[in-house]
C-alpha cells in the first residue's frame, strides 16, 4: 500500500523531497535508537507536505511529525505508517525589527540552534537558557522546551498547524496553553511554522548569558554522548536526576544503555543500546526512585512506534 501512495505521489508529480520506505529511525534520532518506519518522508517544501497528507489521509495511514529526533525514544520494531521529517522546511523571515523588538516567522524545520545564533547575533533575548538544546523549532514549540527558567513559550505568539483533517489552522498564544513541557497542539496535527516576537537588548549582553549557560550545560549535561536529554520530569518542587541520583542509579546499566555519571537524568547510549534496553533501565530506576524517595516519576522523553508502551 505505501508503495501505491508514494507511486501515486511521484507520478501526479504532487511530491518533492525524500520519500523512503522501510527507513531504520535510528538514523533520524539522536539516541541512535529505532526500527523502521514504514515511510519516511521529507517533503522539500509545504505543498508537498499538504499533499503527502492528504494521501496518507485518504488510505487511513497514520502520520507522525518528527524534528530533529531530540526527545524520542523509538521502538525497536519501528513505526507503523509514515514519520513526516520537517528538516526541509526550514525558511526564516524577519518581519519587521526596531529598536525595541522583533518579529519574526520560521518554518517548523528550523534548527533551534539556528534560531539561537540568529538572536545572539542580533542582541533579541528571550530564549539564552534554550542554548544548546538540539532538535527544531516545530520541537521546541511541541514540547515547551526549556532551561535555566526560560521557554519557548516566551517569544511564541502564534503557531499555525495543518491538522488531521487538512484545516491549515493559526493557534495563538493564548490558545496554545503552554505548561510545563506541554502545549496544546490539536492530536494528530503537524506544526507548520511559528510567529515570534523578541525584546531587543544590548548584542553582548545577549551573547554573554548565551555563552554562559551554553558553558553550564556542557559541564553539567553528557551533551557529547548519544542520548534524548531528560528522561523523566521533574516532580513538582523536587529535580528527577537529584532523586534519582539519590536512589543510587548513577552509572546503572541495561545492556548499552548507561544512567549517566554526570546527570542522573540523562540515558546515554553506549553504542548499540536498544529500545528494549531502555526501556527496562527506565523501568529499575523508576522503581528505585519509588522505593527510596515515595515519587513516581513520570517520563519526559516521548516513546514511539509499535508496542512502545508495553
Ligand atoms: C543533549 C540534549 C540536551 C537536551 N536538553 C534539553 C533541555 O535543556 N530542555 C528541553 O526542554 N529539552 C532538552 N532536550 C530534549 C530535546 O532536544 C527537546 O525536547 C527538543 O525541543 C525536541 O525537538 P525535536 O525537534 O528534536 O523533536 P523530536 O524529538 O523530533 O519530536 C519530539 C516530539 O515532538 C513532536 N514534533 C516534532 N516536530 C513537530 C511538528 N512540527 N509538529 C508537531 N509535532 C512535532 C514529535 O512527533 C514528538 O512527539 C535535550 C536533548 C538532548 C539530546
Amino acid at each position: 500500500m505505501y508503495k501505491t501512495i508514494m507511486g501515486e505521489l511521484t507520478r501526479k508529480d504532487a511530491f518533492d523531497g525524500d520519500l523512503l520506505v522501510d527507513e531504520p529511525m535510528r538514523r533520524h534520532t539522536t539516541l541512535r535508537i529505532g526500527g523502521p518506519a514504514d515511510v519516511y518522508a521529507a517533503p522539500a517544501d509545504m505543498v508537498s507536505l499538504k499533499n503527502l497528507l492528504a494521501s496518507l489521509r485518504d488510505e487511513n495511514v497514520p502520520a507522525m511529525p518528527l524534528g530533529g529526533g531530540s526527545n524520542l525514544l523509538v521502538s525497536d520494531e519501528g513505526i507503523e505508517g509514515a514519520v513526516i521529517s520537517t528538516a526541509s522546511l526550514n525558511n526564516i523571515e524577519v518581519i519587521e525589527e526596531d529598536d525595541l523588538q522583533a518579529r519574526l516567522f520560521a518554518e517548523a524545520g528550523v534548527p533551534l540552534s539556528r534560531l539561537m545564533n540568529l538572536a545572539k547575533q542580533k542582541g533579541w533575548k528571550g530564549i539564552e537558557g534554550l542554548a544548546g538544546i538540539p532538535g527544531s523549532l516545530g520541537g521546541a514549540v511541541r514540547g515547551n522546551a526549556g532551561s535555566f527558567g526560560y521557554e519557548m513559550k516566551n517569544v511564541i505568539e502564534s503557531v499555525t498547524v495543518i491538522d488531521g483533517k487538512g484545516n491549515i489552522l493559526p493557534i495563538s498564544r493564548e490558545h496554545l496553553g503552554f505548561g510545563y513541557r506541554a502545549a496544546n497542539i490539536p492530536d494528530g496535527a503537524v506544526i507548520l511554522s511559528a510567529n515570534m516576537r523578541f525584546q531587543k537588548d544590548d548584542e553582548q549582553k545577549v551573547a554573554s548569558r548565551v555563552n554562559d549557560f551554553l558553558r553550564e550545560k556542557l559541564a553539567k549535561q553528557p551533551v557529547s554522548q548519544l542520548s534524548a536529554g531528560c528522561v523523566f520530569r521533574n516532580p513538582r518542587g523536587s529535580h528527577a536526576g537529584m532523586l534519582i541520583d539519590r536512589a543510587g542509579c548513577k552509572g546503572m546499566r541495561r545492556g548499552d544503555i548507561e544512567v549517566s555519571g554526570l546527570h542522573a537524568n540523562f540515558f546515554v547510549n553506549m553504542g548499540s543500546g536498544t529500545c528494549a534496553d531502555f526501556a527496562a533501565l527506565m523501568e529499575e530506576v523508576r522503581e528505585r526512585v519509588l522505593k527510596s524517595s515515595g515519587i513516581e516519576l513520570e517520563p519526559e522523553i516521548k516513546i514511539a512506534g509499535r508496542n512502545a508502551e508495553r
